[in-house]
Protein backbone atom coordinates (compact mmCIF):
# COMPACT_ATOMS: atom_id res chain seq x y z
CA UNK A 1 0.00 0.00 0.00
CA UNK A 2 1.19 3.60 -0.93
CA UNK A 3 0.30 5.72 2.06
CA UNK A 4 1.52 9.12 1.69
CA UNK A 5 1.06 11.15 4.79
CA UNK A 6 3.22 14.24 4.08
CA UNK A 7 3.38 17.44 2.38
CA UNK A 8 6.39 19.33 2.11
CA UNK A 9 6.81 22.73 3.28
CA UNK A 10 10.05 25.04 3.66
CA UNK A 11 13.03 22.24 2.48
CA UNK A 12 10.88 19.34 4.57
CA UNK A 13 8.16 16.50 4.47
CA UNK A 14 6.09 17.20 7.45
CA UNK A 15 2.69 16.14 8.90
CA UNK A 16 -0.19 17.90 7.56
CA UNK A 17 -2.51 19.71 9.99
CA UNK A 18 -5.40 18.14 7.70
CA UNK A 19 -6.24 14.82 8.37
CA UNK A 20 -8.54 14.17 5.71
CA UNK A 21 -8.22 11.08 3.60
CA UNK A 22 -8.90 10.06 -0.17
CA UNK A 23 -8.03 6.63 -1.14
CA UNK A 24 -5.90 6.20 -4.42
CA UNK A 25 -7.29 3.32 -6.38
CA UNK A 26 -5.76 1.70 -9.31
CA UNK A 27 -8.10 2.30 -12.43
CA UNK A 28 -7.04 -0.48 -14.53
CA UNK A 29 -7.91 -3.00 -11.67
CA UNK A 30 -10.12 -0.99 -9.58
CA UNK A 31 -7.93 -1.71 -6.46
CA UNK A 32 -7.45 0.48 -3.47
CA UNK A 33 -3.89 1.21 -3.68
CA UNK A 34 -3.29 3.50 -0.39
CA UNK A 35 -4.10 6.50 0.68
CA UNK A 36 -3.02 10.02 0.53
CA UNK A 37 -3.60 12.76 3.67
CA UNK A 38 -5.25 15.87 2.49
CA UNK A 39 -3.77 19.18 3.38
CA UNK A 40 -5.57 22.01 4.66
CA UNK A 41 -6.02 25.68 4.69
CA UNK A 42 -3.91 25.58 7.75
CA UNK A 43 -1.37 24.15 6.00
CA UNK A 44 -1.89 25.94 2.75
CA UNK A 45 -1.50 29.48 5.07
CA UNK A 46 2.22 27.63 6.09
CA UNK A 47 3.23 26.88 2.77
CA UNK A 48 2.24 30.58 1.64
CA UNK A 49 4.26 31.63 4.60
CA UNK A 50 7.64 29.23 3.86
CA UNK A 51 7.45 30.68 0.04
CA UNK A 52 7.06 34.39 1.52
CA UNK A 53 10.31 34.29 3.43
CA UNK A 54 12.43 33.01 0.82
CA UNK A 55 11.37 34.68 -2.11
CA UNK A 56 13.26 38.07 -1.03
CA UNK A 57 16.67 36.34 -1.47
CA UNK A 58 15.44 34.16 -4.24
CA UNK A 59 14.79 36.98 -6.25
CA UNK A 60 18.12 38.71 -5.84
CA UNK A 61 19.88 35.37 -7.16
CA UNK A 62 21.82 36.06 -10.73
CA UNK A 63 20.80 34.25 -14.05
CA UNK A 64 23.86 32.22 -13.73
CA UNK A 65 22.48 30.88 -10.14
CA UNK A 66 19.08 29.98 -11.05
CA UNK A 67 20.64 27.88 -14.01
CA UNK A 68 22.62 26.20 -11.69
CA UNK A 69 19.99 25.25 -9.74
CA UNK A 70 17.71 24.13 -12.31
CA UNK A 71 20.21 22.24 -13.97
CA UNK A 72 20.55 20.40 -10.43
CA UNK A 73 16.36 19.60 -10.65
CA UNK A 74 16.89 18.58 -14.38
CA UNK A 75 19.64 15.72 -13.19
CA UNK A 76 17.19 15.21 -9.84
CA UNK A 77 14.43 14.50 -11.79
CA UNK A 78 15.74 12.14 -14.02
CA UNK A 79 17.53 10.31 -11.38
CA UNK A 80 14.00 9.15 -10.66
CA UNK A 81 12.77 8.70 -14.18
CA UNK A 82 11.93 5.04 -13.97
CA UNK A 83 9.71 5.54 -10.34
CA UNK A 84 7.76 8.64 -12.65
CA UNK A 85 6.85 6.74 -15.62
CA UNK A 86 5.86 3.71 -13.18
CA UNK A 87 3.84 5.75 -11.34
CA UNK A 88 1.67 7.18 -14.28
CA UNK A 89 0.93 3.61 -15.19
CA UNK A 90 -0.22 2.94 -11.56
CA UNK A 91 -2.36 5.76 -10.61
CA UNK A 92 -3.89 6.50 -13.76
CA UNK A 93 -3.85 3.85 -16.48
CA UNK A 94 -1.26 5.94 -18.30
CA UNK A 95 -0.50 2.88 -21.19
CA UNK A 96 3.61 2.39 -20.67
CA UNK A 97 3.69 3.26 -24.39
CA UNK A 98 3.38 6.73 -23.07
CA UNK A 99 4.54 6.59 -19.81
CA UNK A 100 7.76 6.00 -21.19
CA UNK A 101 8.39 9.28 -21.69
CA UNK A 102 6.17 10.94 -18.90
CA UNK A 103 9.35 11.79 -16.59
CA UNK A 104 12.02 12.84 -19.67
CA UNK A 105 9.32 15.33 -20.71
CA UNK A 106 8.99 16.19 -16.67
CA UNK A 107 13.25 16.28 -16.08
CA UNK A 108 13.26 18.21 -19.87
CA UNK A 109 11.82 21.29 -18.19
CA UNK A 110 14.36 22.26 -16.05
CA UNK A 111 16.78 22.64 -19.03
CA UNK A 112 14.55 24.47 -21.24
CA UNK A 113 13.86 27.08 -18.40
CA UNK A 114 17.62 27.39 -17.92
CA UNK A 115 18.02 27.60 -21.82
CA UNK A 116 15.31 30.47 -22.29
CA UNK A 117 16.21 32.04 -19.10
CA UNK A 118 20.02 32.43 -20.53
CA UNK A 119 18.73 33.80 -23.76
CA UNK A 120 16.26 36.05 -21.98
CA UNK A 121 17.12 39.88 -21.70
CA UNK A 122 16.25 40.84 -18.39
CA UNK A 123 17.44 44.05 -18.76
CA UNK A 124 17.29 46.25 -21.80
CA UNK A 125 17.16 49.70 -22.93
CA UNK A 126 13.84 51.71 -24.21
CA UNK A 127 14.49 55.45 -25.42
CA UNK A 128 15.70 56.57 -21.83
CA UNK A 129 14.33 54.00 -20.02
CA UNK A 130 15.86 51.31 -18.71
CA UNK A 131 13.70 48.12 -18.23
CA UNK A 132 13.94 45.21 -16.06
CA UNK A 133 12.07 42.58 -15.93
CA UNK A 134 11.69 41.32 -12.20
CA UNK A 135 9.89 38.11 -10.70
CA UNK A 136 6.13 38.76 -10.19
CA UNK A 137 6.70 37.44 -6.37
CA UNK A 138 5.27 33.88 -4.94
CA UNK A 139 2.97 32.06 -7.39
CA UNK A 140 0.54 29.40 -7.02
CA UNK A 141 1.01 26.79 -8.94
CA UNK A 142 -2.04 23.86 -9.47
CA UNK A 143 -2.24 21.46 -11.94
CA UNK A 144 -4.63 18.39 -13.50
CA UNK A 145 -4.18 14.73 -12.90
CA UNK A 146 -3.36 13.92 -16.38
CA UNK A 147 0.19 14.48 -16.51
CA UNK A 148 0.75 15.30 -13.33
CA UNK A 149 4.57 15.05 -12.91
CA UNK A 150 5.18 17.29 -16.59
CA UNK A 151 2.69 19.99 -15.23
CA UNK A 152 4.27 20.00 -11.74
CA UNK A 153 8.30 20.17 -13.41
CA UNK A 154 7.45 22.59 -16.46
CA UNK A 155 5.44 25.46 -13.98
CA UNK A 156 7.94 25.26 -11.01
CA UNK A 157 10.87 25.31 -13.55
CA UNK A 158 9.60 28.58 -15.36
CA UNK A 159 8.73 29.61 -12.09
CA UNK A 160 12.13 29.39 -10.77
CA UNK A 161 13.94 30.58 -13.81
CA UNK A 162 12.15 34.26 -13.49
CA UNK A 163 13.06 34.21 -9.40
CA UNK A 164 9.70 33.42 -8.10
CA UNK A 165 9.38 30.92 -5.13
CA UNK A 166 6.32 28.67 -5.11
CA UNK A 167 3.26 26.13 -3.40
CA UNK A 168 2.49 23.42 -5.78
CA UNK A 169 -1.41 22.17 -5.58
CA UNK A 170 -0.86 19.35 -7.77
CA UNK A 171 -4.34 16.92 -8.13
CA UNK A 172 -4.98 14.37 -4.98
CA UNK A 173 -5.67 12.34 -8.08
CA UNK A 174 -2.22 12.01 -8.72
CA UNK A 175 -0.52 11.63 -5.56
CA UNK A 176 2.18 9.29 -5.71
CA UNK A 177 3.64 10.85 -8.65
CA UNK A 178 3.44 13.71 -7.04
CA UNK A 179 5.42 12.17 -4.24
CA UNK A 180 8.04 10.45 -6.16
CA UNK A 181 8.48 14.06 -7.73
CA UNK A 182 8.66 15.84 -4.48
CA UNK A 183 11.63 13.45 -3.35
CA UNK A 184 13.23 13.98 -5.74
CA UNK A 185 13.22 18.02 -6.82
CA UNK A 186 13.75 17.46 -2.31
CA UNK A 187 17.21 15.48 -3.22
CA UNK A 188 18.50 18.45 -5.05
CA UNK A 189 19.39 20.06 -2.11
CA UNK A 190 17.36 23.47 -2.52
CA UNK A 191 17.16 26.44 -0.14
CA UNK A 192 14.24 25.83 1.97
CA UNK A 193 11.21 27.61 0.73
CA UNK A 194 11.50 27.76 -2.56
CA UNK A 195 8.96 25.24 -3.49
CA UNK A 196 6.95 23.49 -1.26
CA UNK A 197 4.13 21.15 -2.10
CA UNK A 198 0.48 20.57 -0.80
CA UNK A 199 -1.87 17.53 -1.72
CA UNK A 200 -5.54 18.64 -0.74
CA UNK A 201 -8.61 19.72 -2.26
CA UNK A 202 -8.97 21.88 -5.26
CA UNK A 203 -11.71 23.59 -3.25
CA UNK A 204 -9.27 23.72 -0.22
CA UNK A 205 -6.13 24.17 -0.92
CA UNK A 206 -6.27 25.70 -4.45
CA UNK A 207 -9.01 27.96 -3.18
CA UNK A 208 -6.86 29.62 -0.55
CA UNK A 209 -3.88 29.90 -3.00
CA UNK A 210 -6.46 31.80 -5.50
CA UNK A 211 -7.44 33.96 -3.10
CA UNK A 212 -4.51 34.90 -0.62
CA UNK A 213 -2.77 37.96 -1.06
CA UNK A 214 0.18 36.93 -0.87
CA UNK A 215 -0.14 35.28 -4.03
CA UNK A 216 0.92 37.31 -6.93
CA UNK A 217 0.00 34.70 -9.63
CA UNK A 218 -1.53 31.48 -10.15
CA UNK A 219 -0.46 29.49 -12.77
CA UNK A 220 -3.31 26.40 -13.80
CA UNK A 221 -3.78 23.62 -15.41
CA UNK A 222 -7.35 21.97 -15.58
CA UNK A 223 -10.86 22.19 -16.89
CA UNK A 224 -12.36 25.25 -18.20
CA UNK A 225 -14.67 25.52 -14.93
CA UNK A 226 -11.98 25.51 -12.54
CA UNK A 227 -10.22 28.04 -14.24
CA UNK A 228 -13.13 30.59 -14.68
CA UNK A 229 -13.49 29.88 -10.65
CA UNK A 230 -9.92 30.24 -10.07
CA UNK A 231 -9.63 33.61 -12.06
CA UNK A 232 -13.05 34.61 -10.09
CA UNK A 233 -11.48 34.25 -6.52
CA UNK A 234 -8.10 36.13 -7.55
CA UNK A 235 -9.88 39.20 -9.37
CA UNK A 236 -10.25 40.82 -5.82
CA UNK A 237 -6.53 41.17 -5.64
CA UNK A 238 -5.84 41.11 -9.72
CA UNK A 239 -3.46 38.10 -9.45
CA UNK A 240 -1.66 37.74 -12.48
CA UNK A 241 -3.27 34.29 -14.11
CA UNK A 242 -2.38 31.90 -16.60
CA UNK A 243 -4.91 29.46 -17.06
CA UNK A 244 -4.43 26.37 -19.42
CA UNK A 245 -7.85 24.47 -20.02
CA UNK A 246 -9.65 22.21 -22.14
CA UNK A 247 -10.58 22.25 -25.63
CA UNK A 248 -12.55 20.62 -28.52
CA UNK A 249 -10.20 20.46 -30.96
CA UNK A 250 -10.77 20.17 -34.92
CA UNK A 251 -9.04 17.50 -37.27
CA UNK A 252 -9.18 18.88 -40.74
CA UNK A 253 -8.95 16.68 -43.40
CA UNK A 254 -8.58 18.60 -46.53
CA UNK A 255 -10.14 16.90 -50.10
CA UNK A 256 -6.45 16.73 -50.87
CA UNK A 257 -5.50 14.48 -48.23
CA UNK A 258 -4.41 10.77 -48.87
CA UNK A 259 -7.14 9.45 -46.74
CA UNK A 260 -5.47 6.47 -46.01
CA UNK A 261 -3.06 7.83 -43.70
CA UNK A 262 -4.60 11.03 -42.76
CA UNK A 263 -7.92 9.12 -41.47
CA UNK A 264 -5.84 6.97 -39.34
CA UNK A 265 -3.91 10.25 -38.31
CA UNK A 266 -6.85 12.02 -37.01
CA UNK A 267 -7.86 8.63 -35.14
CA UNK A 268 -4.65 8.83 -33.18
CA UNK A 269 -4.69 12.93 -32.62
CA UNK A 270 -8.27 11.71 -30.63
CA UNK A 271 -6.42 9.28 -28.70
CA UNK A 272 -3.99 10.76 -27.07
CA UNK A 273 -3.45 9.69 -23.88
CA UNK A 274 -6.41 7.25 -23.91
CA UNK A 275 -8.90 10.60 -25.13
CA UNK A 276 -7.90 12.33 -21.33
CA UNK A 277 -5.60 15.01 -23.10
CA UNK A 278 -6.53 18.77 -23.18
CA UNK A 279 -5.37 18.97 -26.78
CA UNK A 280 -6.97 15.20 -28.16
CA UNK A 281 -8.45 16.13 -31.46
CA UNK A 282 -11.86 14.73 -31.32
CA UNK A 283 -13.70 16.59 -33.83
CA UNK A 284 -12.73 15.19 -37.25
CA UNK A 285 -14.10 17.51 -40.30
CA UNK A 286 -14.18 15.73 -43.78
CA UNK A 287 -15.51 16.29 -47.29
CA UNK A 288 -19.31 15.13 -47.43
CA UNK A 289 -18.67 13.58 -50.52
CA UNK A 290 -15.97 11.56 -48.95
CA UNK A 291 -17.72 10.56 -45.78
CA UNK A 292 -18.17 6.72 -46.57
CA UNK A 293 -14.56 6.44 -47.28
CA UNK A 294 -13.41 8.48 -44.29
CA UNK A 295 -16.13 6.10 -42.23
CA UNK A 296 -14.47 3.04 -43.61
CA UNK A 297 -10.69 4.19 -42.94
CA UNK A 298 -12.02 5.73 -38.84
CA UNK A 299 -13.59 2.83 -38.01
CA UNK A 300 -10.67 0.52 -39.13
CA UNK A 301 -8.22 2.32 -36.83
CA UNK A 302 -10.99 3.19 -34.23
CA UNK A 303 -11.41 -1.12 -33.78
CA UNK A 304 -7.59 -1.10 -34.09
CA UNK A 305 -6.78 0.70 -31.15
CA UNK A 306 -5.72 -1.69 -28.65
CA UNK A 307 -7.35 -1.17 -25.43
CA UNK A 308 -6.23 -2.89 -22.03
CA UNK A 309 -3.50 -3.54 -19.48
CA UNK A 310 -1.74 -0.37 -19.61
CA UNK A 311 1.39 -2.29 -18.37
CA UNK A 312 1.21 -4.04 -21.97
CA UNK A 313 3.68 -2.10 -24.41
CA UNK A 314 1.05 -2.82 -27.34
CA UNK A 315 -2.00 -0.96 -25.35
CA UNK A 316 -2.78 2.20 -26.58
CA UNK A 317 -5.54 2.73 -24.54
CA UNK A 318 -5.53 2.20 -20.99
CA UNK A 319 -8.82 2.80 -18.38
CA UNK A 320 -9.98 6.71 -17.65
CA UNK A 321 -8.82 7.56 -14.69
CA UNK A 322 -11.94 7.68 -12.53
CA UNK A 323 -15.12 5.64 -12.32
CA UNK A 324 -16.59 9.16 -11.99
CA UNK A 325 -14.79 9.65 -15.87
CA UNK A 326 -15.99 6.26 -16.83
CA UNK A 327 -19.22 7.50 -16.07
CA UNK A 328 -19.26 10.54 -17.37
CA UNK A 329 -17.89 8.64 -20.37
CA UNK A 330 -20.22 6.57 -20.80
CA UNK A 331 -23.02 9.58 -20.11
CA UNK A 332 -21.80 11.48 -23.22
CA UNK A 333 -21.94 8.02 -25.54
CA UNK A 334 -25.56 7.70 -24.35
CA UNK A 335 -26.37 11.49 -25.51
CA UNK A 336 -24.21 10.61 -28.53
CA UNK A 337 -27.21 8.15 -29.28
CA UNK A 338 -30.09 9.56 -28.09
CA UNK A 339 -28.77 12.64 -30.30
CA UNK A 340 -29.08 11.02 -33.42
CA UNK A 341 -25.66 10.85 -33.91
CA UNK A 342 -24.57 7.12 -35.65
CA UNK A 343 -22.82 4.60 -33.48
CA UNK A 344 -20.04 3.37 -35.85
CA UNK A 345 -17.33 1.89 -33.47
CA UNK A 346 -17.48 1.04 -29.59
CA UNK A 347 -20.46 2.05 -27.79
CA UNK A 348 -21.50 2.24 -24.49
CA UNK A 349 -20.19 -0.65 -21.75
CA UNK A 350 -17.02 -2.25 -21.09
CA UNK A 351 -14.55 -3.46 -23.90
CA UNK A 352 -14.88 -7.28 -24.46
CA UNK A 353 -12.66 -9.21 -21.80
CA UNK A 354 -12.01 -6.53 -19.61
CA UNK A 355 -14.26 -7.05 -16.08
CA UNK A 356 -12.81 -4.98 -13.67
CA UNK A 357 -10.75 -1.22 -14.39
CA UNK A 358 -12.28 1.64 -15.87
CA UNK A 359 -11.99 0.75 -19.50
CA UNK A 360 -14.11 2.17 -22.53
CA UNK A 361 -14.62 0.91 -25.71
CA UNK A 362 -13.37 3.15 -28.00
CA UNK A 363 -15.92 5.10 -29.76
CA UNK A 364 -16.81 6.98 -33.17
CA UNK A 365 -19.79 8.97 -34.27
CA UNK A 366 -20.38 9.71 -37.44
CA UNK A 367 -23.78 12.08 -38.63
CA UNK A 368 -22.53 14.28 -36.02
CA UNK A 369 -23.89 18.03 -36.32
CA UNK A 370 -21.50 20.49 -34.45
CA UNK A 371 -24.45 21.88 -32.02
CA UNK A 372 -24.90 18.28 -30.38
CA UNK A 373 -23.44 18.16 -27.22
CA UNK A 374 -20.97 15.46 -28.07
CA UNK A 375 -19.51 18.07 -30.81
CA UNK A 376 -19.27 21.17 -27.89
CA UNK A 377 -18.16 19.47 -24.58
CA UNK A 378 -15.05 18.17 -23.99
CA UNK A 379 -15.49 14.44 -23.04
CA UNK A 380 -11.73 13.53 -21.67
CA UNK A 381 -12.33 9.86 -23.43
CA UNK A 382 -12.01 7.89 -26.37
CA UNK A 383 -15.18 9.05 -28.24
CA UNK A 384 -14.97 10.94 -31.48
CA UNK A 385 -17.25 12.70 -33.55
CA UNK A 386 -16.84 12.35 -37.51
CA UNK A 387 -18.59 16.01 -39.02
CA UNK A 388 -18.92 16.41 -42.42
CA UNK A 389 -18.46 20.09 -44.55
CA UNK A 390 -19.34 21.45 -47.85
CA UNK A 391 -16.52 23.09 -48.62
CA UNK A 392 -13.45 24.49 -47.19
CA UNK A 393 -15.46 27.83 -45.66
CA UNK A 394 -17.68 25.43 -43.96
CA UNK A 395 -14.30 23.36 -42.65
CA UNK A 396 -13.24 26.74 -41.25
CA UNK A 397 -16.56 27.88 -39.72
CA UNK A 398 -17.35 24.41 -38.14
CA UNK A 399 -13.77 24.07 -36.82
CA UNK A 400 -14.28 27.76 -35.28
CA UNK A 401 -17.44 27.23 -34.21
CA UNK A 402 -16.72 26.45 -30.81
CA UNK A 403 -16.08 28.19 -27.55
CA UNK A 404 -12.69 26.23 -27.13
CA UNK A 405 -9.07 27.04 -29.25
CA UNK A 406 -6.68 25.06 -27.55
CA UNK A 407 -5.52 23.02 -30.99
CA UNK A 408 -5.78 22.32 -34.38
CA UNK A 409 -4.58 20.11 -37.09
CA UNK A 410 -5.21 20.41 -40.58
CA UNK A 411 -4.05 17.34 -43.34
CA UNK A 412 -3.89 18.00 -46.71
CA UNK A 413 -1.61 16.87 -49.66
CA UNK A 414 0.17 20.05 -49.95
CA UNK A 415 1.66 21.83 -46.55
CA UNK A 416 0.86 25.15 -48.41
CA UNK A 417 -2.51 24.56 -48.62
CA UNK A 418 -3.05 22.77 -45.21
CA UNK A 419 -1.44 26.47 -44.04
CA UNK A 420 -3.52 28.41 -45.96
CA UNK A 421 -6.40 26.92 -44.00
CA UNK A 422 -4.52 26.38 -40.56
CA UNK A 423 -4.14 30.60 -40.74
CA UNK A 424 -7.85 30.93 -40.35
CA UNK A 425 -8.35 28.36 -37.21
CA UNK A 426 -8.82 30.37 -33.87
CA UNK A 427 -5.81 27.60 -31.93
CA UNK A 428 -3.34 28.29 -29.94
CA UNK A 429 -1.52 25.48 -31.57
CA UNK A 430 -1.77 24.47 -35.42
CA UNK A 431 -0.52 21.49 -36.72
CA UNK A 432 0.24 20.87 -40.34
CA UNK A 433 0.29 17.16 -41.95
CA UNK A 434 1.43 15.64 -38.88
CA UNK A 435 1.35 15.53 -34.46
CA UNK A 436 4.87 17.59 -33.94
CA UNK A 437 5.96 18.81 -30.88
CA UNK A 438 7.94 22.51 -30.46
CA UNK A 439 9.07 22.91 -26.65
CA UNK A 440 10.15 26.48 -26.67
CA UNK A 441 6.90 27.45 -29.44
CA UNK A 442 4.41 29.48 -27.05
CA UNK A 443 1.37 26.98 -25.79
CA UNK A 444 -2.25 28.38 -24.78
CA UNK A 445 -5.49 28.77 -25.69
CA UNK A 446 -7.48 30.61 -27.71
CA UNK A 447 -11.12 31.94 -26.57
CA UNK A 448 -12.04 29.63 -23.41
CA UNK A 449 -9.57 27.15 -23.56
CA UNK A 450 -7.41 29.70 -21.53
CA UNK A 451 -5.45 32.77 -21.13
CA UNK A 452 -1.93 33.33 -21.63
CA UNK A 453 0.90 31.01 -22.51
CA UNK A 454 3.94 28.14 -21.41
CA UNK A 455 6.69 27.67 -22.17
CA UNK A 456 9.64 29.38 -23.56
CA UNK A 457 10.19 33.64 -23.04
CA UNK A 458 6.19 33.81 -23.34
CA UNK A 459 5.90 31.37 -20.74
CA UNK A 460 8.69 33.25 -19.05
CA UNK A 461 7.64 36.16 -19.22
CA UNK A 462 4.22 35.26 -17.32
CA UNK A 463 5.84 35.13 -14.12
CA UNK A 464 7.77 38.65 -14.96
CA UNK A 465 6.72 42.40 -14.21
CA UNK A 466 8.82 45.20 -16.72
CA UNK A 467 9.86 47.91 -14.44
CA UNK A 468 10.91 51.04 -16.51
CA UNK A 469 13.26 53.33 -14.83
CA UNK A 470 13.90 56.39 -16.32
CA UNK A 471 16.55 58.95 -14.98
CA UNK A 472 16.50 62.85 -15.04
CA UNK A 473 17.70 63.94 -18.42
P1 LIG B 1 -9.85 19.99 -12.72
O1 LIG B 1 -10.13 21.36 -13.24
O2 LIG B 1 -10.95 19.23 -12.11
O3 LIG B 1 -8.69 20.05 -11.59
C1 LIG B 1 -7.44 20.64 -11.84
C2 LIG B 1 -6.83 21.07 -10.52
O4 LIG B 1 -7.61 22.12 -9.95
C3 LIG B 1 -6.78 19.96 -9.47
O5 LIG B 1 -5.58 20.04 -8.75
C4 LIG B 1 -7.98 20.30 -8.59
O6 LIG B 1 -7.86 19.81 -7.27
C5 LIG B 1 -7.92 21.82 -8.61
N1 LIG B 1 -9.17 22.50 -8.24
C6 LIG B 1 -10.45 22.01 -8.28
N2 LIG B 1 -11.32 22.95 -7.83
C7 LIG B 1 -10.58 24.05 -7.52
C8 LIG B 1 -10.93 25.37 -7.05
N3 LIG B 1 -12.18 25.72 -6.78
N4 LIG B 1 -9.92 26.25 -6.88
C9 LIG B 1 -8.64 25.93 -7.17
N5 LIG B 1 -8.27 24.71 -7.61
C10 LIG B 1 -9.23 23.78 -7.79
O7 LIG B 1 -9.17 19.20 -13.93
P2 LIG B 1 -8.69 17.68 -14.00
O8 LIG B 1 -9.87 16.77 -14.07
O9 LIG B 1 -7.65 17.42 -12.95
O10 LIG B 1 -7.93 17.68 -15.43
C11 LIG B 1 -8.62 17.58 -16.63
C12 LIG B 1 -8.87 18.94 -17.25
O11 LIG B 1 -7.63 19.62 -17.42
C13 LIG B 1 -9.47 18.86 -18.65
O12 LIG B 1 -10.48 19.82 -18.79
C14 LIG B 1 -8.30 19.17 -19.56
O13 LIG B 1 -8.64 19.68 -20.82
C15 LIG B 1 -7.54 20.15 -18.74
N6 LIG B 1 -6.14 20.19 -19.18
C16 LIG B 1 -5.69 21.28 -19.88
C17 LIG B 1 -4.37 21.31 -20.34
C18 LIG B 1 -3.83 22.49 -21.11
O14 LIG B 1 -2.60 22.61 -21.19
N7 LIG B 1 -4.65 23.35 -21.68
C19 LIG B 1 -3.54 20.24 -20.10
C20 LIG B 1 -4.02 19.14 -19.38
C21 LIG B 1 -5.33 19.15 -18.92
Amino acid sequence: MRNIDQIYIDGAFVTPHGREQAELINPATEAVIGHVTLGDREDTLRAIAAAKRAWPAYARTTKAERIALLQRLHAAVLARADDINAATTEEYGGPVSRASWVARYAAEAFLLAAKTLEQYPLTRQIGSAQVVMEPVGVAGLITPWNSNAGFICNKLATALAAGCTVVIKPSEMSAIQTQVVTEALHAAGLPPGLFNIVNGRGDVVGAELSSHPDIAKISFTGSTAVGKAIQRAGADTLKRVTLELGGKSPTVVLDDADFATAIPLAVTAGFQNSGQACLAGTRILVPEHRLDEAIALARAAVEAAKVGDPRDAATEIGPMVSRKQWERVQGYIRKGTEEGARLIAGGEGRPAGLAAGFYVRPTLFAGVRNDMVIAREEIFGPVLCLITYRDEEDAIAIANDTVYGLQAVVLSGSDEHALAVGSRLQAGRVLINGLHHEPLAPFGGFKQSGIGREFGTFGLEAYLEPKSVIRAA
